[in-house]
């Protein structure tokens, strides 16, 4: 094809599509979870004392019995082969944010040549895959060094389906074979038993008796675009970057703020509740969708879940998103920056902590002890955000995100805390001492259930602040669309254990001095505040008077791109952090910056590269065939568009040229200096190029034009 012909095609077949045929589809109750081994599964199908152990595996992490073991592998195959399943995987999360499977049968042959299946504990709980392709950041320098994956209990089971036949899942850790973690999960399950731990202490020193295993809870609400697929297969850019590198703004954009919580088109929601049915077979409770603020563009939220388990659906959720998509004729983009001059995506993040006993810490709750407990927990993430900012800001890094963070649509790249009016100016009064406790001993009620009587809804909700406390949890909203749930929560956690261990110590010394309870919690409370109170803002994040008041007078750090970022994870505090709190060692934190670093410099490597291809093979013919229809027709017309043409297509090859030049430079004197290079001039070139590119798109013919436009893309359904 030539010229604009695929483009006409894609809309041609678009516009002429055949509605969807009607379907019945199944009841909520039919289909709910029935795709997963969980435990209602395992004590259906094993003995009681079995299951009672299983049970004390998945709940509280308790050692398996390899005997124990093999029952369940023996009872999870069964249940398998009934819905079909002859193969099975362990499914684990390498330091991308993609998911990894290897694939394995159940099948085995016995002597007489016929086949039985087989699947033993050890093959449920420990697998070899050949892990050396995945990035370790030279944790595994040698080659026989192998990955290893290990069944993680505390996730359940589940089968996938495909159009022939289905596997059976299993959520798995990744380690090297000296027992390193290669993988987003593992530093997940550390930090929440390291969060643990801590809260375990202030809960003590509060005078909680009995305390339960606390774990971090996670609900992510996911942003993407859906593009007719036609108009994907025309664009190289979606396709293989999976955002525009080029593309002229359309008449129409967003201005009209028609499309949030707009009617969704019906194409989209067949989709939608095809996705969702997908997601609840498999246990994930979908829970709200609707149109997003830029037309093509739209959310998912589930309920929230233990934040081990959210982030493994998460994971399931993007990969059912791209399926889904795909049966339905879209391709779903979850890239932080589809569309230039459009909103991004991402990937708010609502984050708490608690447990059994206390509930969630916080929740203001209702009685003064309540309300001590959440403060302190309230106070542990203000100093967390103040002192690790930089930490968080690394941890939603990549390429793509750089293109959101800093932009007037998504939170600056300057971490603060937004708290909302009231408890700013709880937390004010404890800083300044207006907020005091007469020292006459025993346990007061302050009447503190009435000041922190948090309106749950509050209209005022602060939708420019990174970092927001939303009632009863707060909420990353830096995080980007495509991904994993699981570094930001891993900070999270962490950056709190390291809070509350400091708080247990000044706790503890207080209560030592002065046994008044409320009185200690508020003398903590007020040092923790005179140090770390300049993270706190409610303003507008978006104005330019924040973003040098933040600097100027609050401290913190602007971190704009990906390449400033990164080099947090080589702070002597970041990895103290760490270490000391067991989640990552120095080797293990060394490893991510590289991968990440790594991954940074290929993405941007893909986009150049695409760049100069799609620039001198589409764009720059596009312009010669439009300059040569004009001069065929031999007019001499006073405005003719043929000498702006003419200059904006020299000017995009002289830029092109220029790009390539970068491109070829290969000696750098650190991964950083690499990383700043192309921040700087190669994202400078490729902006240059895509100026020409964008000028010429609205100068020559339509009809020419080979590459679908944005008012395509974005309102064709
Ligand atoms: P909004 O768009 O107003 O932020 P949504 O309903 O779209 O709200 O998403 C809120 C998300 O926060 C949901 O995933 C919800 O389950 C989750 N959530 C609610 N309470 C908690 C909590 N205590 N801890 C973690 N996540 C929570
Ligand atoms: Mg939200």
């Amino acid at each position: 094809m030539s010229g604009n012909e695929s483009r006409l095609k894609a809309i041609s077949e678009i516009t002429s599509a055949k509605p969807f045929e009607t379907t019945m589809t199944d009841s909520l109750k039919e289909i709910w979870a029935c795709d997963v081994f969980g435990l209602e599964q395992m004590e259906e199908s094993l003995s009681k004392s079995a299951f009672k152990a299983i049970k004390k595996t998945v709940q509280n992490g308790a050692e398996l019995d390899p005997a124990v073991a093999d029952m369940v592998a023996a009872a999870m195959k069964d249940w398998a082969m009934t819905k079909g399943a002859k193969f099975f995987s362990h499914i684990f999360y390498p330091m991308t944010n993609a998911t990894a499977e290897k694939h394995d049968g159940f099948v085995v042959t016995n002597s007489d040549g016929g086949a039985i299946t087989e699947f033993t504990g050890s093959l449920l709980i420990k697998g070899e895959p050949d892990g050396s392709s995945f990035p370790n950041g030279s944790l595994r320098m040698t080659n026989e060094a192998r990955g290893y994956t290990a069944w993680d209990p505390t996730s359940p089971a589940y089968m996938m389906h495909t159009a022939n036949g289905a596997v059976l899942m299993i959520p798995s850790v990744f380690m090297s074979w000296t027992g390193e973690a290669l993988d987003k999960k593992i530093p997940l399950l550390r930090s929440n038993a390291a969060m643990d731990a801590a809260a375990q202490k202030v809960l003590a020193l509060m005078g909680e008796e009995e305390i339960a295993t606390l774990n971090s809870s996670c609900g992510a609400e996911q942003e993407y675009f859906l593009v007719d697929e036609n108009f994907a297969i025309a664009r190289p850019d979606l396709l293989l970057a999976g955002r525009t590198l080029f593309g002229a703004s359309p008449a129409k954009g967003q201005e009209f703020d028609d499309h949030y919580f707009g009617a969704i088109p019906e194409r989209v929601q067949v989709f939608m509740q095809d996705f969702e049915d997908k997601l609840y077979r498999l246990g994930i409770p979908a829970k709200t969708h609707h149109n997003e603020v830029a037309p093509g563009q739209f959310e998912i939220a589930p309920y929230f879940e233990a934040a081990n388990v959210a982030a493994d659906h998460q994971q399931m959720m993007m990969t059912l998103l791209k399926s889904t998509a795909k049966a339905h004729g879209f391709l779903c983009l979850l890239h932080e920056k589809p569309f230039a001059g459009i909103n991004g995506s991402g990937k708010h993040v609502n984050w708490s902590v608690g447990n059994s006993t206390q509930g969630n810490l916080l929740d203001p709750g209702n009685t003064p002890n309540d309300n001590l407990n959440f403060l302190l927990f309230c106070g542990a993430v203000i100093r967390g955000v103040h002192k690790f900012g930089p930490l968080l800001r690394a941890v939603i890094a990549s390429a793509a995100n750089d293109h959101r963070l800093g932009a007037n649509e998504a939170p600056p790249a300057i971490l603060s805390v937004y708290l909302g009016s009231q408890l700013e100016k709880v937390f004010d009064d404890i800083r300044t001492g207006e907020l005091h406790v007469p020292t006459t001993g025993g346990q007061m009620d302050l009447g503190l259930s009435q000041i922190l009587k948090f309106d749950r809804d509050t209209g005022d909700r602060n939708r420019t602040s990174p970092f927001a406390f939303t009632g009863n949890r707060f909420e990353f909203r830096a995080v980007g669309s495509s991904q994993s749930v699981s570094g930001p929560l891993v900070a999270m956690n962490t950056m709190l254990a390291d809070s509350l261990e400091w708080i247990a110590t000044k706790l503890e010394a207080k209560l030592e001095e002065n046994s008044d309870k409320t009185a200690a919690v508020f003398a903590v409370l007020k040092e923790l505040m005179e140090k770390h109170s300049n993270v706190v803002f409610g303003g507008d994040g978006y104005s330019s008077e924040w973003h040098t008041k933040a600097v100027e007078e609050h401290g913190l750090k602007n971190i704009p791109t990906t390449a400033d970022a990164l080099p947090a994870f080589k702070t002597p505090d970041v990895i103290e952090l760490f270490a000391s709190t067991g989640v990552l060692s120095p080797v293990e934190l060394a490893s991510r910056f590289e991968v990440y670093a790594e991954q940074y410099v290929l993405s941007i490597e893909v986009e150049a590269k695409l760049v100069i291809e799609m620039a001198t093979t589409m764009i720059y013919p596009a312009a010669i065939n439009y300059l040569s229809s004009i001069a065929s027709t031999g007019l001499q017309l006073e405005y003719s568009p043929a000498t702006a043409v003419a200059e904006h297509a020299s000017a995009m090859m002289a830029s092109v040229q220029k790009l390539s030049a970068a491109m070829d430079i290969e000696e750098f004197d650190s991964t950083e200096a690499h990383m700043t290079f192309l921040a700087t001039d190669v994202r400078g070139l490729m902006d240059e190029v895509r100026a020409s590119a964008d000028k010429l798109e609205t100068l020559v013919a339509d009809d020419l034009w080979p590459l679908p436009k944005y008012r395509e893309m974005l309102f064709i359904k």
